[in-house]
């Protein structure tokens, strides 16, 4: 690991002054960070903490009945959170889904959206190519070991893709990410948030420098009743998604009236099935209804050596969560 200075800010002024006009990066729980700057692929000159920002730590509601995620609010208290659970367990089973009891307890809304892709290649830097470490460099994957990567939306540069369980329940309910900087705040829906790889892999959202993440916005949503998160792993705990599903259904009388389906672990990103909704609006749940918006879904899929399994996987997956979200089981 390289030295690097150590700061704490009190609050996000606080922070954004601490990180002017310097390469600084934002620490909270650093269950991705500390990983990254231990293997040597990240070295940053200046840490500054953010954890005593505590108002970053609230969950609230909005007045336009929304609720607010501060970037600073654990994974384990978010997902038990009484209004997480009651009105967005969709969000709340994704985060039980991901990592270990010890991680959620550390890791934060905020870290969350930052984290960075598990390819093996990027994380060793024995690996010289890497064009998401070394600009330029190539792609070790690419020649190599493939289970674990992309099917959707990779290019020549990348085939990585984005670990979080928690973005992509996040996109299906249409998050809308808030960040500041010295020159004021603005937000995005997170589905713009994250980047695909296209000819710059090294940047992985659209966080500008000098920006934080302050909080997530969720809108009022009618889907508690038939959304699922269907995780797809080799092992039950502690393992990323091979392929993951985000279904959420608003279902009356029998009738499907809105409808939303985002992947993970199948890109770079959560990876929205566009045609979902309009395909799903005013039917009936059926089987066939569902493999035909799973065959649509993964119509463009290109998978490499070793990950072709996540072709078919992807589209039982759908069929499955689709199947569970209409009969309002959970998954
Ligand atoms: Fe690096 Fe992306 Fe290739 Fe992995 S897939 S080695 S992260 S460029």
């Amino acid at each position: 690991m390289n030295d690097f200075e150590y700061s704490r800010a009190g609050d996000v002024e606080g922070a954004l002054r601490l990180a002017a006009g310097s390469e600084a990066q934002f620490i909270a729980g650093g269950t991705n960070l500390l990983d990254l700057m231990k293997c040597g692929v990240t070295q940053p000159q200046r840490l500054i903490d953010i954890t005593q920002v505590t108002a970053l730590a609230r969950i609230h509601e909005l007045e336009n009945g929304g609720i607010r995620i501060g970037a600073l609010a654990r994974n384990s208290d978010t997902a038990e959170h009484p209004l997480i659970r009651g009105r967005y367990p969709l969000l709340s089973r994704a985060l039980l889904s991901g990592a270990s009891p010890q991680l959620r307890n550390m890791a934060t809304a905020g870290g969350n959206l930052m984290q960075r892709t598990r390819c093996p290649y990027f994380f060793d830097v024995a690996f010289s190519e890497c064009n998401k470490r070394r600009p330029g460099s190539g792609c070790a994957a690419l020649k190599g070991f493939t289970r674990n990567h992309a099917i959707l939306g990779a290019s020549a540069s990348c085939i990585a893709v984005n670990p979080s369980d928690m973005s992509v329940a996040l996109v299906a309910l249409d998050a809308v990410v808030q960040v500041r900087s010295a020159h004021g705040s603005r937000h995005m829906p997170l589905a713009d948030f994250q980047r695909l790889p296209g000819d710059t892999p090294h940047l992985d959202t659209h966080l500008a420098p000098g920006e934080i993440i302050v909080a997530v916005d969720l809108p009022a949503n009618r889907w508690q009743k038939n959304s699922v998160y269907l995780k797809v792993r080799d092992r039950a705990s502690f393992a990323f998604a091979l392929v993951s599903v985000a279904a959420a259904l608003e279902v009356q009388d029998g009738v499907i009236h809105d409808a939303r389906l985002v992947l993970g672990g199948v890109a770079h990103k959560p990876w929205p099935v566009a045609d979902a909704a309009s395909m799903l609006r005013g039917q009936r749940p059926s089987g066939d209804l569902f493999r035909q918006i799973a065959d649509g879904a993964l119509r463009a899929a290109v998978p490499h050596k070793d990950n072709a399994f996540k072709v078919e996987l992807g589209k039982r997956a759908i069929v499955r969560a689709l199947s569970l979200a209409s009969s309002s089981e959970a998954a």
